[in-house]
């Protein structure tokens, strides 16, 4: 079977809920991916840093392997000997007393704010139904109802509805509009410390700690959302270590799973975590053993291969090296460690820079049409990301 055939196929069978770039990966490997028809492509997408170890990484592949020796799903009505031990390794990667595994980013975010609505009431005080929790103008925390109950993009919501009541949403950015925004009931406030899919907006430096300021004084949960930031991938373990704003709640997943499953959690202190008792939340795959061996291997990775400094190095090459580039339609180049975006003149269209880029041998997806993000596995060396610049280069120089 070809290219197309496989995508003829989820043309047909498919529900159209993703508008892929036509391209189909078929093997993998590091930072490379490869077609059916064996052409190979540097991965800038990785999988919207879920990839962040690189794929197939020998590590977590034997990590995987073993597991499967043993025993793969035990749900939680048991103890299994692999989840306490991945919960150990989180916390300590995290500097976190506690972790609550689940499986996707979206039901972390779930998890995340069930916690803080019942730790409003329970420790806060705030009568049970008038929780408040203050979110901002283009989130993305995943798509479930409550979730998407959150955000501003017409995309994500339009027919959906009812929405789920309790969240106020202010700009982004704006410590002070949070500040307007509290009251009596606001039991937490919810961000991206950089707003991956909205384009790679990194706020101004100051606002985390700000925000952290507001939240302490009012008696209220400061919650990041490091799903698609975290483990290493902004050049430091978490971003709202740039600014030292540890948040009250952390909502991790994507690199959790090192490339091969979905694996998130929910990370708090003791305080916070004790509000949920025996039935209260829960998931039948979260903590299973086979994702809980994926999990530790992933942490391990990122700590033996300096993941972080990694990111950090190679992201100011490439981001000194994008802003050579001579291209008049590009306006913009932002991001930190590898998490980065090209921004071209608004009304462009960035699909066909991707298409040209796919043909060149580099896979990235536009987002909101006009911004390019690049986001390589954060095992690329430095000789691998200058033969990806160079294809950057190449293709941007070329648009008219
Ligand atoms: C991807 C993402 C999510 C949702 O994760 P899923 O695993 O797709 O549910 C939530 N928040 C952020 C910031 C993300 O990038």
């Amino acid at each position: 079977m070809k290219s197309q055939d496989f995508i003829d196929l989820d043309e047909k069978y498919g529900a159209h809920n993703y508008h892929p770039l036509p391209v189909v990966i078929a093997n993998a490997k590091g930072c490379k991916v490869t077609d059916p028809e064996g052409k190979v492509y540097f991965d800038f997408l990785s999988a919207y840093s879920a990839v962040n170890q690189g794929h197939l990484h020998p590590k977590i592949i034997k990590a995987v392997r073993d597991q499967l020796n043993r025993v793969t799903l035990t749900s939680r009505a048991f103890h299994n000997d692999k989840m306490g031990l991945f919960l150990k390794k989180l916390c300590e990667f995290t500097g976190y007393e506690n972790a609550l595994p689940m499986n996707t980013g979206a039901e972390a975010v779930e998890t995340a704010i069930k916690a803080a609505r019942r730790w409003g009431v329970e420790v806060k005080g705030v009568e049970n139904g008038k929780q408040e929790i203050i979110c901002v103008n283009d989130n993305f925390h995943g798509r479930t109802i409550a979730v998407i109950s959150m955000s501003n993009d017409p995309d994500s919501t339009v027919n959906y509805g009812p929405y789920l009541p309790g969240f106020k949403r202010v700009p982004y950015a704006d410590a002070d509009a949070i500040a307007r925004a509290v009251t009596p009931n606001t039991v937490a406030v919810i961000l991206e410390p950089i707003q991956g899919e909205a384009g790679v907006c990194v706020p101004p430096h100051g606002y985390l700690a700000k925000v952290r300021e507001i939240c302490t004084k009012n008696k209220i949960l400061f919650i990041l959302d490091e799903i698609q930031t975290g483990f290493c991938r902004t050049g430091k373990r978490f971003a709202w270590e740039h600014e030292g704003a540890r948040p009250d709640i952390m909502c991790l997943g994507k690199a959790l799973g090192g490339g091969i499953m979905p694996i998130s959690a929910i990370v708090a202190d003791h305080a916070i975590m004790k509000v949920f008792t025996p039935g209260s939340h829960g998931s039948t795959f979260g903590g299973n053993p086979l994702a809980c061996a994926v999990g530790i291997a992933a942490l391990e990775v990122l700590v033996d291969e300096k993941l972080d400094e990694n990111a950090e190095r190679l992201g100011k090459i490439f981001r000194e090296e994008m802003g050579k580039i001579k291209c008049p339609r590009v306006k913009l180049v932002r991001g930190k460690g590898l998490l980065n975006a090209v921004l071209f003149e608004e009304k462009f269209e960035a699909w066909n820079v991707c298409l040209a880029l796919r043909d060149a041998g580099l896979l990235a997806k536009q987002t909101h049409g006009n911004i390019i993000r690049f986001a390589p596995p954060l095992v690329i060396t430095e000789k691998e990301l200058r033969e990806a610049i160079a294809i950057i280069k190449g293709v941007f120089e070329k648009i008219a």
